[in-house]
C-alpha cells in the first residue's frame, strides 16, 4: 500500500480520513490549551493527505465505475447483476444474456474511496433490491455517470396453438344425381407448440421469429365423399336425366360448375356458379334464359352485382348474377334460349362467372336437379 500527500482543493468531501483525524486531534489539543482553535478558512490552500491504494478499477464505457482489492470480485458482481436482471425473464428459457457495454478491468493505483465491497458494486450497478432495478450507473461517489448498463437477452418461448385439419374429397359417383357432400370422418384439430426466438434490450423486444414447430397432438383429417363430376361439361343439353321433362335448360353452353349448391366452405351457396372450365376464360359471353318467362327485375342488386330475374308462369324464378351487360328490361317477355346478358364479375366474386339459381315460392332448390337433358 503507498500513500501519497497531496495538495487538494477545497472540496470538504476529498478530506480524507486521516486528515480528519489529525484535524481533530489537533483542535482536541488546542481546545485543552483553552485556546480558540485557528479553523482554516475556504480560501486558503489546505494541505490534503489522499490516499492511494493498488487494485483493480472496473470501467464501464470508459469510465471508472469503483474499485476493489480483489479482481474476482468484480466479474462475480457483475454475475450477480446480471442473474438478477435476467429473473425478469423467468416465464421464457433464456439462451443468452449479456451486457453490450464494453467492460474492462484495469489494474492500478485508485483513491481510497473508489474502493467497494461486492454489495455496494451491485448498489451502484443499479441492483436496488432482488427484483428492483435501475438501468442507469452510479460511480464510488454515487453520482450517476451517465452510463446505462444494457442488458441484451435472447429468449425461446413456447406458443401452443391449433392444428387445424384438412378436408380431404373422396370422389364418390353414386351421389352424382343429388350432388351431396357426405361427411364420412368428421375429422378434429390437432395441437402444436411452435417456438420463436425473442430478442430484448434492457428488458424491450426488438425481434421475435418463429423457430420450429412440434406436433403435440395430430389432427385428423376430415373426410367428405362427394359426386364426381371431372371433365363432365354441362351445356344446354345436358342436366339430370330423371328430369327430362323440366322445363329448365343450362344457361350457357359448355360451362363447368365451380361451385356447387348447397354449403361450401365460404357458406350457403343459392345457386350454382358456371364458369368456361378451368383456364377456359368466360367473361362477356352470353347467356341466355333458362325458360320462358318475365324479367321482373334487371340492374344491381348488392352482392349479385348486375343481375337479372326471371319469372316463369308457374310462379318459379330464374337469376342471373355477376353479369357484365344485361339485354333485357324490365317487363320484357322472353324465351327460352334468347340471350339475355353477359358473363362478368360484378358484385362479390373471386373471378368471372355466371351465378345461376332457380327458386319455388321464392326458396331456392338445387339447379342441377332442374335443368333437363335436352333433346
Ligand atoms: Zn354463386
Amino acid at each position: 500500500m503507498k500513500r501519497i500527500l497531496k495538495t487538494l482543493a477545497k472540496k470538504p468531501a476529498l478530506i480524507s480520513t486521516i486528515t480528519f483525524v489529525l484535524l481533530a486531534v489537533v483542535i482536541a489539543s488546542v481546545a485543552l490549551a483553552g485556546r480558540t482553535p485557528a479553523v482554516p478558512d475556504e480560501s486558503s490552500p489546505v494541505l490534503e493527505q489522499k490516499t492511494m491504494r493498488e487494485g483493480y478499477g472496473l470501467y464501464i464505457d470508459g469510465k471508472l465505475i469503483a474499485a476493489t482489492s480483489i479482481e474476482a470480485v468484480i466479474q462475480d458482481t457483475l454475475d450477480y447483476v446480471l442473474d438478477s436482471r435476467l429473473n425478469e425473464f423467468s416465464g421464457d428459457t433464456v439462451t443468452s444474456g449479456s451486457f453490450t457495454n464494453t467492460i474492462t478491468t484495469v489494474f492500478g493505483e485508485y483513491e481510497e474511496s473508489a474502493f467497494v465491497t461486492s454489495a455496494s458494486l451491485a448498489a451502484l450497478l443499479g441492483i436496488e433490491s432482488e427484483s428492483v432495478y435501475t438501468v442507469s450507473v452510479k460511480d464510488y461517489n454515487g453520482t450517476e455517470c451517465g452510463v446505462k448498463l444494457n442488458l441484451r437477452v435472447t429468449t425461446e418461448s413456447k406458443v401452443t396453438n391449433v392444428l387445424e385439419s384438412d378436408i380431404v374429397y373422396v370422389d364418390n359417383g353414386n351421389l352424382l344425381a343429388t350432388h351431396e357432400d357426405v361427411v364420412v370422418v368428421e375429422g378434429q384439430d390437432g395441437i402444436t407448440e411452435d417456438v420463436y426466438e425473442s430478442v430484448y434490450i434492457n428488458g424491450e423486444c426488438i425481434s421475435k421469429k418463429y423457430l420450429s414447430s412440434t406436433v403435440v397432438v395430430e389432427a385428423v383429417d376430415r373426410v367428405i365423399e362427394r359426386g364426381v363430376l371431372d371433365n363432365e361439361r354441362f351445356t344446354a343439353s345436358s342436366g339430370d336425366t330423371s328430369v327430362n321433362d323440366s322445363p329448365f335448360i343450362m344457361p350457357y353452353d359448355g360451362g363447368y360448375i365451380s361451385s356447387y349448391y348447397g354449403w361450401r366452405s365460404m357458406g350457403w351457396h343459392s345457386g350454382i356458379d358456371i364458369i368456361g372450365g378451368p383456364g377456359v376464360p368466360c367473361y362477356g359471353d352470353p347467356f341466355w334464359a333458362a325458360r320462358d318467362g318475365v324479367v321482373t327485375f334487371a340492374g344491381n342488386s348488392g352482392t349479385y352485382g348486375l343481375v337479372i330475374i326471371i319469372k316463369h308462369e308457374d310462379g318459379s324464378e330464374t337469376r342471373y348474377a355477376h353479369c357484365s351487360t344485361i339485354k333485357v328490361t324490365v317487363g320484357e317477355v322472353v324465351e327460352q334460349g334468347q340471350i339475355i346478358g353477359n358473363i362478368g364479375d360484378t358484385g362479390f366474386v373471386t373471378g368471372p362467372h355466371l351465378h345461376f339459381e332457380i327458386r319455388f315460392d321464392g326458396q331456392t332448390v338445387n339447379p342441377l336437379e332442374y335443368v333437363r337433358l335436352y333433346k
